[in-house]
């Protein structure tokens, strides 16, 4: 893939703060956030000058976060909320939200105020000078195991030296991203998302804000090792195609060592080195070529596992019912638009 130049020159054009920011937050479980993040939001906004519309998505919860939810929107009529028939899982939902907000600006955050909204106001700036993506860069994470903060640092160094150049480091999805370039997301319909790699990808002026990460106000993290794994694969095969190049390596160095075995043998035969059957050699070679062999085919069969999910063109996630602001249920041809728009 491509990747978006970092020296491209854009010419800024200030501009006034936006007369309508959307605030995205997906949610999954997290009942104990909803009274803290609805304080925190109040005050955001009311040190804000212009409107603010919260798109709230309940990515499939089991517990109470989506009666909580209606019960905000019956009262609130800033927001929206968006209920997925299911789990679909962090990025999609992000996603779902992306696509429903009609903010000038929107912003992308988690529902544990990790994020900290005062952050928000510093993006505000920056997107007034002109720039179309203002991501937070973490400078410090409170709260967080050692474990956590040493895994997340080695994707970020993984993902940038091997991966994807252009990812900025120790940056999460929150941020700011224009109208602009929220319309240029939209239309990224790939089924395997890492979205913050998608907004690089994107171009436009971006810049860092350095904010410190909170710790968790309530509830627990949503993403164990295992969604953290899985999400690291999805970053790196749907960013690159690097893990098909490696397999060629892994493949080419195999291939030298079975050609210096060859030979080897060849020269032990005619020059009468040795007779030994060479039985232990042989198992090496055949070990090491079979698991080379395997894991080249794995990769392989990675991306076209990815090729067949993209290949049946579902639509990236379903809107069960929304609630708030004038909402509806969506009528079965408001669906399949939806449906068609997703593809
Ligand atoms: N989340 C979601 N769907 C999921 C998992 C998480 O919508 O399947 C939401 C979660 O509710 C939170 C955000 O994504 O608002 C980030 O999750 P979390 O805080 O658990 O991740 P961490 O900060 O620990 O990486
Ligand atoms: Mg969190």
């Amino acid at each position: 893939m491509k990747q978006a130049d970092p020296n491209t020159v854009h010419l800024l054009s200030p501009r006034e703060s936006p007369a309508r920011l959307s605030l995205v937050i997906p949610m999954y479980n997290e009942e104990a956030m909803i009274a803290p993040l609805r304080e925190a939001v109040n005050s955001f906004a009311r040190a804000l000058p212009g409107e603010v519309e919260l798109i709230l998505v309940n990515d499939g919860s089991s517990d109470q976060t989506l009666a909580l939810l209606a019960e905000w929107a019956a009262t609130d009529a800033r927001v929206r909320v968006l209920h997925l028939s299911r789990n679909f899982g962090h990025q999609i939902a992000a996603t779902a939200g992306l696509d429903h907000a009609t903010g000038d600006a929107v912003v992308l955050l988690d529902a544990d105020l990790q994020d900290p909204l005062s952050v928000i106001h510093q993006m505000i700036d920056r997107y007034c000078d002109g720039y179309d993506v203002v991501y937070g860069q973490r400078e410090s994470r409170a709260g967080e195991s050692a474990y956590k903060r040493f895994t997340a640092w080695m994707f970020y160094r993984i993902m940038r030296t091997l991966v994807y150049r252009q990812l900025p480091p120790d940056v999460g999805d929150f941020r700011l991203i224009s109208r602009a370039c929220l319309d240029a997301v939209i239309q990224m319909r790939e089924t395997h998302r890492f979205l913050r790699g998608m907004v690089a990808w994107v171009g436009f002026p971006q810049i860092a804000v350095p904010y410190h990460r909170q710790a968790r106000v309530a509830g627990s993290t949503k993403y164990p090792l295992r969604k953290m794994l899985a999400f690291s694969w999805v970053a790196a095969t749907s960013f690159s195609t690097l893990p098909l190049r490696l397999s060629v390596i892994m493949g080419a160095i195999v291939g030298i060592i079975g050609v210096e075995e060859g030979i080897r043998a060849i020269l032990a035969h005619f020059l009468g080195w040795y007779t030994v059957p060479g039985w232990t050699s042989l198992t090496v070679m055949v070990s090491l070529i079979g698991s080379a062999m395997l894991m080249s085919i794995g990769i392989l069969g990675q991306y076209v596992a990815k090729l067949y999910e993209q290949s049946k063109g579902r639509p990236l996630y379903i809107v069960a019912r929304t609630f708030g602001a004038g909402s509806k249920i969506p009528s079965q041809a408001e669906r399949s638009d939806a449906a068609a728009h997703s593809k």
